[in-house]
């Protein structure tokens, strides 16, 4: 437990630990993670949820061993991630399995794909208008087409194509520029595995179905759609004819 809960827990927070939501490989063995709770002092509880949104725990009269504390008068405004953080005292790679389900070596090559491809967020929600400069069909990876164009404010857009009403959800993925039909298709296939992995459909690590061995997907030669690609075989690319 790190400065944060203490912080908290100083404005007259208590936390309790609820279900077991996961458990990480740390510097001894393993740590489990559960879930946490937050009680405030008139009786409400609150599920830390295991996300990086905003967290305000409104301040009062603090004391820190023992002393008037006014620097935490305002109270603390952090991320639920960070009090997971703190609490159980993750390092980057804990950090990740809890906020994405996958280690700290995949979370550096999707975001470093991220960069390459400029892609800088995506999200599923109402349809934003904006003019449209160029269409991309036949994109795979469950989404058909996408309209590309530019929002007002400057960032740069590819949007699935509307549906039936009105109402209905759409994908939208924000870029840096504007993106060539292989920046969607690379950005589609990055959200798929993000997801893939969030849901627990497949793992990093996983046995080849060739050679036997133990293979991490990130072993596997080839761009990002090679590696998922023989992923989903479980296959790691030892046998030659695969990654063909
Ligand atoms: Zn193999």
């Amino acid at each position: 437990m790190g400065k944060l809960v203490e912080q908290i827990e100083s404005l007259g927070y208590h936390f309790q630990e609820g279900k077991q939501l996961l458990s990480v490989a740390a510097q001894q063995g393993f740590t489990e993670i559960r879930q946490l709770l937050v009680r405030s002092m008139d009786g409400q509880t609150i599920v830390v949820k295991q996300d990086d949104s905003l967290m305000l725990f409104p301040g009062g009269i603090a004391f820190s061993k023992g002393v008037l504390d006014v620097s935490l008068a305002d109270g603390v405004r952090t991320t639920c991630a960070e009090i997971y953080r703190d609490y159980y005292n993750l390092d980057e790679n804990g950090y990740s399995m809890l906020l994405y389900n996958y280690s700290g070596r995949t979370k550096q090559y999707l975001d470093a794909e991220k960069q390459r491809i400029g892609l800088t967020d995506y999200k599923d929600g109402l349809p934003e208008g904006f003019f449209a400069v160029g269409h991309y069909d036949e994109l795979g990876y469950g989404v058909a087409e996408m309209d590309i164009g530019r929002y007002a404010d400057g960032r740069y857009v590819a949007q699935s194509a509307l549906g039936v009403t009105e109402d209905e959800h759409v994908l939208r993925m924000h870029f840096s520029h504007l993106p060539s039909r292989q920046d969607v298709m690379d950005a589609l296939v990055i959200r798929k595995l993000e997801r893939d992995f969030k849901l627990g459909r497949h793992r990093e690590v996983f046995h080849c179905g060739a050679c036997g061995e133990t293979r991490h997907w990130l072993d596997i030669p080839g761009d990002i759609h090679q590696k998922l690609r023989l992923r989903l075989q479980r296959r790691c690319g030892c046998d030659a004819e695969a990654t063909t």
